[in-house]
């Protein structure tokens, strides 16, 4: 089996903001493995929070170790193979796991869902996500998401509150807040969470540094909304301690490592008795497609990557209604719009 990989360096439509960044273009590499005449597409965001750039996650995927020959039965001993190439660069191994699943999709003749066991897709509603911003930026941005069910409005700065209120002026949607670890004490983050309450907000996500697990814990024995862990979740080592500090769990593909350990994942929240969204960094249709197939199995989707860049060159998931809708063909569905 053969493995191509390239950079991808997609514009977004607006600046995009959080908390610890601004940045109007999204860098990643795309992944293409072929045997047979057949194609399998994957795709990574590597993050430097994660300690990884464009540069780390070509040098991982180039060369990675795939049999002479694949097969749809070897699959999973195939994505450990890669995984034994070497520690970190997890989006770089999603990229590839994804590329090697549609590639046996493709093979098969089955789409993703279906290799996993369900027959039909249902429409699976994804929130919208707001960058911070000036508040006259916010709220003309939240005018402009007519399509879309839930916002998620990226928070854990000083100008929270007036953020906010520029974003409700406008919408009485439901809203999810992030704080990307921006909430510096369980005092702070309490006062604020006990505000956000009262404005029609359905849950928090990552609201203080990761690895603050003592004040997590009181955090999440007082607050009135759920918590979500993503920058506290990784892989599936390491999610049982999970639950005492968080209701829920942020998955995504360039976390984990791939859909093999986002399922096992998915899984383990399951047993822990945790809420699953499955989740995203920046993206095109490939990943967002990829991670859609797994929302499948979660209670919510924030995978808007593919709709906040400006010129995506691949199609998959389509946006009906606020609801994203993966294709009812083999692999990720997904095809490259200038083939
Ligand atoms: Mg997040």
């Amino acid at each position: 089996m053969k493995i191509e990989v390239e950079p991808l360096i997609v514009k977004f439509k607006h600046p995009f903001g959080i908390s610890r960044w601004t940045r109007t273009v999204s860098r990643g590499i795309i992944v293409r493995v072929s045997q047979d005449g057949i194609t399998g597409l994957g795709e990574a965001s590597p993050n430097q929070r994660y300690g990884e750039t464009l540069e780390s996650s070509t040098a991982f995927a180039e060369g990675v170790p795939l049999p002479d020959v694949m097969r749809p039965e070897i699959l999973e001993e195939t994505i450990l193979q890669v995984w034994s190439k070497g520690e970190g660069e997890y989006s770089a191994k999603a990229a590839i796991d994804m590329a090697l699943f549609d590639w046996v999709g493709k093979v098969s003749g089955k789409p993703l869902y279906r290799m996993w066991g369900k027959d039909k897709p249902h429409g699976v509603t994804t929130s919208f996500t707001l960058g911070i911003d000036t508040p006259d930026v916010m709220r003309q941005k939240a005018e402009e998401t007519g399509p879309y069910r839930v916002l998620k409005l990226k928070v854990g700065t000083d100008s929270d509150h007036v953020n906010f209120e520029a974003v409700r002026s406008v919408t009485d949607k439901v809203i999810r807040v992030d704080a990307n670890e921006g909430w510096k004490d369980k005092h702070q983050a309490l006062d604020r969470i006990h505000w956000l309450n009262e404005q029609n907000v359905e849950l928090v996500e990552q609201p203080m540094p990761a690895g603050s697990w003592d004040d997590l814990a009181w955090l999440k024995q007082h607050s009135p909304l759920p918590l979500f862990a993503d920058e506290d979740c990784g892989r599936l080592a390491g999610m049982e301690k999970l639950s005492d500090a968080y209701h829920g769990v942020n998955i995504k593909l360039d976390k984990s490592g791939g859909l093999l350990e986002a399922k096992k994942m998915l899984e383990k929240a399951r047993e822990l008795d945790m809420q699953v969204m499955i989740g995203c960094m920046t993206g095109t249709s490939v990943s967002m497609s990829a991670g859609t197939h797994l929302a499948l199995w979660a209670d919510y989707a924030d995978l808007d990557g593919h709709l906040l860049i400006a010129d995506d060159p691949f199609e998959g998931v389509e946006l009906r209604d606020g609801q994203l809708w993966v294709r009812e063909e083999p692999g990720l569905g997904v095809s490259e719009r200038n083939h």
